[in-house]
Parts: C-alpha cells; structure tokens; sequence
C-alpha cells in the first residue's frame, strides 16, 4: 500500500498492465502475516465507508470518536471511542483521512438539542452530544460504554419530562430500570452549580444502599478528570510540605 507505482484494482482485469503488476508484486516485501492484515484493513475500511449498515439506537453504524480541541491542537493524548475503547490522537487523526470531517460545535445555538415537549425520543444531535460530555453509562461505578445505553430523561417524560439536552443522559439498560419513586428505587438528578461535579448527573442510591442517600457521580468514563485532581492534590502537598519546612527551619 505505501508503494505509488503498484497498480490498482482488479488484479484479473485485462486492461490490467501486467508486467508492471509483477514488479510491484517483487518489490513488495511485506510478511504474509502484514499482507493478511493489511488486506483485511482494506476490506473493513470499504465496508464502513459503504453506508450499507444500517443504525444502532438511533446513528448511523460508524466510528465516534471524542476528544478536546487541546489535544487536536497538540497532537497528543488518547481519544475515546463510544464503545468504551481508546486511541493515540495520532491514529485518531489517521482514521479521520478519506472520512467526512465533521465539527459539531455543541453551543445549543443552531443545532436541535432542545426538543422539549414535541418529541419523546431524543435525536441523534442529542445522543452524539451526549456521548461526547458522558462517555458511557452515568450510574456511579457502571463501566457500560456509549453504545451500550440509552438516552434516560432525568424527570420521566411520563411525569412531564422534556427531551432538552440539560434534562437528558446516558444510561445502560440494566441501571435505567433502577430509577423509580418506589421503595428501593434509585433517583437521578443535575448537579447544582455550587456543587463539585456542576451540570454532571448525580444518582441518588436507596437507604438499603447507602443509608445516607449520599448522591455520586460515576467516574468510570472520566479517568483523565480523576487524574488531573490527583496530580493537583499532589503538588498542593507538595508545597504544604516545603512551607512547612521553610517555617520549621532555625
Ligand atoms: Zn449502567
């Protein structure tokens, strides 16, 4: 494939120039095992850029890929997939060669995140915007990816719920069948403004649960947050510490 001069197309077609299909073929010194992979990359990459597989929950079968305009702009860091995997940037960048650049700025101006009342079920802008802030299921301690949830209406759209992006998140099967008003059931709700995790969804476990009720958020999907508050704790001891030190000393 890195090879200009090699021809391409059907290897049986008679127009096919043969003699320079066999040069190619002697300067070609890839193993079998990078051939067979190389060959099957092919076959995928067409059978994706096809348009013949059909949706999954409401978008099309495609690659979605979610990361933030510094590490586009830095060329490094890893992205996330919406089935819960992660790529370099680098080869996020590479996937994204031959496809149809699209950038969706989300900024509730122009784009249909607010449907309110009109339509029960939310729309594919909804879900992708949803899969770019959520990751994956949001119930605490849940690691279902993006693929694997639905999209849950914070108030129930049958208690008069809207379908705005604010009042909507992801949520697996198993962990939406959870949230009900009836003993044992878990709630979910927005982070106020003033709180740690503002705008994010916070469940709320029963008492047999946690006695409490304490609400949480789940971190599962967002490591890079949990790591950069762990670096930053960190370096605040850090300079406690040498404070500390200086004032102690004579
Ligand atoms: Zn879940």
């Amino acid at each position: 494939p890195d090879d200009p001069d090699s021809p391409t197309g059907d290897a049986d077609s008679p127009s096919l120039d043969r003699d320079q299909l066999a040069k190619a073929a002697a300067r070609d010194t890839r193993t079998a095992g990078q051939r067979n992979h190389d060959a099957l990359k092919t076959g995928l990459r067409h059978l994706l850029g096809s348009g013949v597989l059909g949706s999954h929950r409401g978008l099309p079968v495609t690659a979605i890929v979610t990361f933030g305009l510094d590490q586009l702009e830095s060329e490094t860091g890893v992205a996330t997939t919406a089935s819960g995997g992660i790529v370099p940037i680098r080869d996020a960048l590479a996937m994204f060669e031959g496809a149809h650049p699209v950038l969706v700025l989300f900024d509730h101006h122009g784009r249909p995140l607010h449907l309110g009342r009109s339509k029960r079920l939310a729309s594919a802008d909804q879900r992708l915007a949803l899969i770019a802030a959520s990751r994956g299921c949001t119930r605490p301690g849940c690691d279902a990816p993006a693929t694997m949830t639905a999209v849950h209406h914070l108030k129930e759209w049958n208690d008069g719920g809207a379908t705005d992006i604010e009042s909507l998140d992801l949520a697996c099967d198993p962990c939406h069948a959870l949230v009900h008003d009836g003993p044992g059931g878990w709630q979910t709700r927005t982070a106020p403004r003033d709180s740690e995790n503002a705008g994010r969804t916070e469940w709320t476990p029963p008492a047999h649960i946690d006695p409490d009720r304490q609400p949480r958020v789940n971190h599962r999907h967002h490591l890079d947050e949990l790591l950069a508050r762990a670096l930053e704790r960190a370096q605040a001891r850090k300079v406690s510490d040498l404070r500390h030190r200086r004032d102690a000393a004579p």
